[in-house]
């Protein structure tokens, strides 16, 4: 069965048993700070289980994109070691909110996977959990029971909290599970030693497929579970696993998920997959990697320097790494996967082939660029080695380079082993724990449980109309961090402030109580679709009634910059084409950022025209149109971009201004006019391909230009006369400058010339020395060509000039050649013990060196002293 085939057998089968097919949300999650990347399918529906919004129908189904890398589920380690695990990979999934339950869940697995899919039953093992009395929690007799009535009893495992009690990260919905493993041993195998003897024990051909969940609890901050209202239902099956399962492989990587990536592999590296497990591993590293790197930028997450950003890049790195070392690649070449990818996965997810291009230039970059760090990092290490003494080279170094250079440090321990060395393996980890320790404590966060005032848990949103209301606080909590100390998070029934998001700053404001008593909010931020306002401190009465107020004037300034963004997103594809798609978007009070897909830089007339293009936009007046209910297809059908790496409704919110229509939640101008004016600040590359343009509006461009016109003004003046004209004043000043400043070099060239005869004629010859100690008012070049230049004519030379140019006292000795081996004279050692006497140090090499000092009025007995060298 091909692999397409198996994913839309699982949903068609939840399907035909009432589940509604949803689609994948996006990998990289972006309103969640206890999760970064999506690490199982439940994640999406979160609060859902908690009770904190209430689903559409309470029976989904899916394949959800997961990527496991980072936080409590991390197997980036594990991935091209084994065959089974991946960093990017599908999760199948069918969910109940609060509807069927453990029965249910049990006999629709049982059913697809044996009369669906026709696994044989004899190979399917089955876990149960087996209780915790640190949880306080017995035997899961309920499923056990279930399974017992389909499955004999040898076959049902009880396992404990590690393997039977699923939990997506600290805090959150969980419960105990149900495992379903398969063992693909050959029979021969399967008979000498017992299936059931090697589940959950890191066998390759005994593995878990799917995990049932039946979530019951939420975890709370202090570690404890708190039973939740419903009950819930939560399954994971992995696609690759399953995959390798019915196409009789033992490997997920020999399954049509991934041998059309594996063939590119060799064809493009010479290599030979299956001949050795070291060219084997780097090859499923590869495979593996490209997906999760092609699926984050799809989904709008670019490599960088920090956050999700950073752990893509990782990624990357690791695949370029192991390709670099073992597959003897040393130039970019992962990027060439990208079409074979695309073309494999295309059908069920589009934005891989949209984003084909940006994806392959992303990549592309990144490769050559740490191929060049690479380089670098080779040799830097050549000149540690160089640099130490004994065999084997200290871990801090290698820290150095692996911290600064981001050189991993198994290629370093590699490289130095080949080169006869060793590295202190124990001191490299001995700084890299120290410096783990330092950013843990930086960044540690400790979120309390909330505390419920009210059990109101839909918080009602009311800052399209109103810049204030009357609140009730529903929950806080407190939050204390390193960075920001100790704050709280309210939550109220209904609320007038915009949170963070779509790119746009939250709003800061006030509460107010009846009694004068003021609370300020400081930020607004979305967690999970709930809106949380930061405070430094909680009102006096926290149950009281507020007014809750919100900065009209930030606000005001924000929603211009937002406005325009829209226009500015228009006009860049008006102007430089429909390729042109948004990658990033930054709407503060101060200015906006936009961040697009474009290949080249823009040029002056380019934009200009994009300037004039959204200037045209506002001068027209155009009024908001405001759709807050558009069914999700009629805003596309209408022109609306969604943008990938976003998670849409089926109802949306369209904004539009004249030919300008957004999918956008966030806060707009009542009419273009109220933009005033927009000025693009700046435009530059932020990666391959893609293109950042910085633009102010409203008042910051009114203030820009009051500055600019101050400025000019003070230009004027300052050309006095001139001022009619003052470009032409300026351009003329700067010829008049340039022809002057030839004059002064001819004059000082002719100057040093006078000053050279007059100087040659007061050489004195002592003891058969050409010599000469004087003051001259020369810079620091001009004295240095000059004693250089009267060098040439002699053998027999000692110049000591002594100087004070620009208020900086200066000693300069001159000696020739000859003189410095025949009498052993150091011009160095001179200026040194004479720069004393102006309370400076120099030195320099045994024919010409200088000294700096602060005294010029020690100039005078240095020259003196000067004679005193050469006299016998
Ligand atoms: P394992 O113990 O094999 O790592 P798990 O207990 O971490 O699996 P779950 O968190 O229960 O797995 O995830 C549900 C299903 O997702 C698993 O049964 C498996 O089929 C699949 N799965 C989990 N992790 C990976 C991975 N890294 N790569 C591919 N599939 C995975
Ligand atoms: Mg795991």
């Amino acid at each position: 069965m091909k692999s397409r085939d198996i994913r839309k057998k699982f949903l068609d089968f939840f399907n035909q048993k009432g589940h509604t097919i949803v689609p994948s949300a996006p990998m990289v999650i972006k309103d969640d700070p206890t999760l970064m990347f999506t690490n199982a399918g439940m994640n999406q529906f979160k609060e859902y289980f908690l009770g904190n919004k209430t689903p559409k129908t309470t029976r989904l189904t899916d394949t959800q994109k997961c990527l496991r890398v980072s936080g409590k589920h991390n197997d980036l380690e594990e991935v091209g070691k084994d065959t089974y695990h991946h960093t990017m990979f599908e999760m199948l999934g069918n969910w109940s909110f609060g509807d069927y339950f453990k029965k249910d869940a049990i006999a629709w697995a049982w059913e697809l996977l044996t009369e669906v899919y026709g696994i044989d039953k004899d190979i399917i093992y089955v876990t149960v959990f087996e209780g915790s009395d640190s949880e306080g929690l017995e035997l899961d007799q309920e499923a056990y029971d279930y399974w017992k009535a389909i499955v004999p009893e040898d076959r049902i495992i009880l396992g404990n909290k590690k393997d039977n009690f699923w939990e997506m990260g600290d805090q959150g919905p969980c419960g105990p599970s149900s495992e379903i493993h398969v063992d693909i041993r050959p029979a021969a195998e399967r008979s000498k030693i017992s299936g059931a003897s090697l589940v959950n024990m890191d066998h390759p051909q005994v593995v878990e497929i799917w995990n049932l969940v039946f979530i019951e609890f939420n975890r709370k901050a202090d570690g404890t579970l708190e039973k939740l209202a419903a009950q819930h239902v939560d399954t994971g099956m992995g696609f690759e696993r399953l995959s390798m399962v019915l196409q009789g492989t033992t490997s997920n990587y020999d399954t049509d998920v991934f041998t059309p990536l594996i063939r590119e592999i060799e064809t493009i590296t010479s290599t030979e997959y299956g001949t050795s497990e070291e060219t084997d591993i780097a090859i499923r590293v590869i495979a593996d990697h490209v997906r999760a790197v092609a699926f984050a930028i799809a989904d709008g997450q670019l490599p960088s320097n920090t956050g999700a950003g950073y752990v893509i890049r990782r990624i990357l790195r690791r695949a370029i790494r192991y390709g670099f070392t073992f597959l003897n690649q040393k130039e970019a070449f992962i990027y060439k996967l990208v079409d074979t990818l695309s073309k494999q996965m295309h059908e069920f997810f589009p934005e891989l082939k949209k984003q084909k291009n940006i994806i392959y230039n992303v990549i592309k970059e990144e490769e050559n660029s740490f191929l060049r760090t690479l380089a670098q990092g080779l040799l830097l290490l050549d000149t540690v080695i160089k640099e130490n003494d004994a065999s084997e080279i200290p871990g801090e170094k290698a820290f150095e380079l692996y911290d600064t250079f981001g050189f991993p440090i198994d290629l370093t321990a590699l490289i130095l082993q080949e080169k006869g060395y060793t590295l202190d393996q124990k001191g490299f980890q001995e700084a890299l724990e120290k410096q783990k320790t330092r950013s843990r404590a930086a960044t540690k966060v400790e979120t309390g449980d909330w505390e419920v005032l009210i059990d109101d848990p839909v918080e009602e949103f009311v800052g399209y109309d109103l810049l204030e209301t009357p609140v009730k606080i529903t929950r806080y909590r407190k939050v204390d961090s390193k960075k920001e100390g100790t704050m709280y998070q309210l939550v109220f029934n209904i609320t007038p402030f915009y949170a963070e998001g779509g790119g746009q700053v939250g709003d800061k404001g006030y509460l107010q109580a009846a009694n004068g008593d003021v609370v300020y909010i400081v930020d607004t931020k979305k967690e999970n679709n709930l809106i949380i306002h930061l405070t430094k401190h909680l009102p006096k009465d926290i149950h009281e009634t507020f007014t809750a107020v919100v900065d009209a004037k930030q606000r005001e300034r924000s929603a211009a910059n937002h406005s325009a963004t829209h226009l500015l997103h228009q006009a860049l594809r008006s102007v430089l084409g429909t390729h042109v798609e948004q990658k990033g978007s930054m709407v503060r009070s101060g200015y906006l950022r936009f961040d697009f897909s474009h290949f080249s830089k823009l040029t002056n007339d380019e934009l200009s025209a994009v300037a004039d293009f959204v200037n045209a936009r506002i001068k027209e007046h155009l009024p908001l149109e405001e759709n807050r209910h558009t069914p999700y297809h009629l805003a596309i059908e209408n022109g609306a971009m969604a943008l990938f790496g976003e998670k849409y409704g089926d109802v949306v919110r369209t904004i539009k201004f004249g030919e300008s229509v957004e999918l956008c939640g966030g806060t707009h101008v009542k009419n273009t006019r109220d933009i005033w004016h927009f000025i693009i600040r700046s435009e530059g590359a932020v990666a391959a391909g893609v293109r950042r343009i910085e633009a102010i509006t409203y008042d910051t461009a009114q203030e820009y230009f009051t500055s600019q016109t101050e400025a000019f003004h003070q230009v004027k003046e300052v050309l006095k006369g001139n001022s009619a004209d003052p470009l032409k004043a300026v351009t003329a000043l700067q010829e008049e400058n340039s022809a002057l400043k030839k004059q002064v070099e001819q004059l000082l060239k002719e100057k040093a010339k006078g000053l050279k005869s007059e100087l040659k004629a007061s050489l004195e010859s002592v003891d058969g020395v050409q010599f000469l100690a004087t003051e001259v008012d020369l810079d620091q070049g001009s004295i240095k060509d000059l004693a250089f230049d009267l060098g040439s004519e002699y053998d027999n030379l000692f110049l000591l000039f002594g100087s004070n140019h620009n208020n900086k006292a200066m000693l300069s000795c001159y000696i020739s050649k000859e003189l410095v081996k025949e009498r052993d004279l150091n011009a160095g050692t001179i200026v040194r013990e004479l720069g004393k006497l102006i309370q400076g140090g120099g030195g320099g090499q045994p024919f010409f060196a200088t000294a700096g000092g602060k005294n010029a009025a020690g100039i005078p007995e240095a020259l003196q002293k000067a004679k005193s060298y050469i006299q016998a």
